[in-house]
């Protein structure tokens, strides 16, 4: 079958590979709809330290079963299928306590969706696969994975309705925060450097937009729109950088929430003002990927419309142009790019 194959950083070729073999726990499933990700860019640029390469880029697909391992049950060849890309162990300490996203079993694949075929390996069957509603595209239902972490970062975010809620960075993370707060916020606010991502985040539901790439001091001019100067209800970092998760905890008000999601480079550190968590009761909170919950509420709100592929897929090639969707994934111009094996 055809493959792009990471070899290492900044070198992934198409080549011709074997058709995965797939255990009794396994299933095989003809990849419909790969999507590129923010991690897939990372992992294109430097490298990943848990895995070693050769491996099939890529891990946001959603396909058609066309072989069952003997073990599994409820699953049949043309059955079409989305899976997300980790399974907690469902045993340990912190599954037990509810903290699936904190296993310390952790199984966590991301690989295998740039090619033609791809085996879902056990623990993703028994935990994170889910059977694609009909009438829900391949292309939609492959955003499962993401959204299932935007959906744990909403839940763990405490939106109340009405809330003035900031959002910084409208990248396709940002701007599925921006879809699902403006259901429940009366005001979102959002804050990006490009007006191009800023546009998109307006048609998703955002009230203002700010273009942060020429002001001074973002922090003040997010809080003057924000509940008459006191700051926002709830600000969720979407970048992954120190210096706008230090803003995002300066842009809400006393009590507020500072949800700071986008995940920095490993060793980073960042500087906050005590007197904000004592005097002013700021809250501080980190949320990391998704649980199995969140894979079926973000199915279910994919299924229902509310987000699709329409609103954060910016282009569409065949594995063949890999050139191509390699560039346009390292690229700030494009969001995300369907890829049909
Ligand atoms: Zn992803
Ligand atoms: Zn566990």
């Amino acid at each position: 079958m055809k493959a792009a194959m990471f070899h290492g950083h900044e070198d992934v070729r198409l080549e011709e590979v074997d058709v995965p073999q797939v255990g009794p726990g396994g299933v095989l499933a003809r990849v419909e709809v790969a999507l590129t990700c923010g991690t897939d860019r990372k992992m294109y640029l430097r490298g990943h330290p848990l895995f070693e390469p050769p491996f099939v880029f890529g891990h946001e697909f959603a396909g058609t079963v066309v072989e069952v391992g003997s073990e599994v049950e409820n699953v049949k060849p043309g059955m079409r299928v989305v899976a997300a890309n980790s399974a907690p162990c469902g045993r340990c300490f912190y599954c037990v306590r509810g903290a699936q996203s904190m296993c310390e079993n952790l199984y966590l694949r991301l690989s295998g969706a740039f090619a033609e075929y791809i085996d879902i390996p056990p623990p993703l069957v028994q935990k994170n696969m889910l059977e694609i509603p009909e009438g829900v595209s391949f292309r939609d239902a492959a955003l499962v994975e993401p959204l299932a972490c935007v959906v744990h970062g909403i839940e763990r975010s405490g939106i109340r309705l009405g809330d003035t809620v900031v959002i910084n960075g409208a990248g396709p993370i940002g701007l599925m925060f921006v879809r699902l707060a403006s259901l429940r916020a009366a005001c979102v606010i959002v804050t990006d450097v490009r007006d191009d991502r800023l546009v998109r985040a307006k048609q998703l539901g955002a009230d203002v937009t700010i273009n942060v790439s020429s002001i001074e001091d973002p922090v003040a001019a997010v809080r003057e729109v924000a509940n008459d100067g006191r700051g926002a209800d709830v600000a969720i970092e979407a970048v992954g950088l120190p210096a706008p998760w230090q803003n995002t905890i300066r842009m809400v008000r006393k009590g507020g929430v500072a949800n700071l999601f986008g995940g920095c480079a490993s060793g980073t550190t960042i500087t906050v003002d005590t007197a904000l968590v004592h005097y002013s009761e700021v809250q501080i909170r980190g949320v990391f990927h998704l649980t199995p919950k969140t894979v079926v509420r973000a199915l279910g709100l994919i299924s229902e419309g509310v987000v699709t592929s329409e609103q954060l897929v910016t282009s569409e090639l065949p594995l063949d142009r890999l050139d191509e969707i390699l560039r346009l994934l390292v690229s700030h111009d494009n969001l995300k790019t369907a890829v049909r094996p």
